[in-house]
């Protein structure tokens, strides 16, 4: 069968979901309601990578209150749409983060198995408090009890790319968020 070849720019998207200029107004939104929140408190950013990289990049600019900033990295993907396991936390935190206001940054709420671990992790740590951060939220993959507490925009259930969320590690560099056309959902196309 003779394969289309995907290009990694927009052309590759069925249709765009969140512009650039959507994501920007967005995050300096996010930005303001975290600095109202935190008014005169330090918070500690914890990125969950890679997906989370280019929101945490531009959501601390937008704040207005000092940021520490570390990462965690937790896999349930591999190179696929749909959750190969239950997510693993597979990088330490380099920070102590006892006594501290926690930021948990991640790009999207799907089923939520990602933040509910990361959180539970979190907690052994004794935090003074752990909220939650989401660009995206996809209400119809998860129960309506679980909630991020700051979100971005709520959006359907399909596959999207771009502005750090990937498909096998590509995309993630495109400036907006978008529907992957259906014939590059497959891992043939990106050896
Ligand atoms: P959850 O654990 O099911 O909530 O999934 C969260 C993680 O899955 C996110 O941090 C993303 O990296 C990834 N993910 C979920 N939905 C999508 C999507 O539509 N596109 C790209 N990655 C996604
Ligand atoms: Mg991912």
């Amino acid at each position: 069968m003779l394969l289309s070849k995907p290009s990694y720019t927009e052309h590759d998207l069925d249709r765009v979901i969140v512009s650039k200029e959507q994501i920007h107004s967005c995050v300096t939104r996010l930005g303001k309601q975290l600095s109202e929140y935190y008014a005169g408190n330090e918070i500690t950013v914890i990125s969950i990578l890679s997906g989370a990289l280019v929101f945490t990049a531009d959501l601390i600019r937008a704040c207005e209150i000092p940021t520490r900033l570390d990462s965690l990295r937790a896999e349930s993907y591999g190179s696929s749409v749909t959750p190969q396991s239950q997510p693993r936390i597979t990088s330490p935190l380099k920070t102590d983060v006892e006594g501290r206001n926690v930021l948990v940054v991640d790009d999207i709420l799907d089923s939520g198995a990602t933040l509910r671990s990361i959180c539970k992790h979190l907690e052994q740590a004794s935090p003074a408090s752990i909220k939650t951060c989401v660009l995206l939220d996809k209400p119809s993959r998860h129960p309506s009890s679980l909630q991020a507490d700051f979100k971005g925009f709520t959006i359907p259930d399909e596959f999207v790319v771009g502005y750090g969320l990937d498909f096998a590690e590509r995309y993630r560099h495109l400036p907006c968020i978008g529907v992957l056309k259906k014939e590059f959902q497959n891992l043939e196309h990106h050896a």
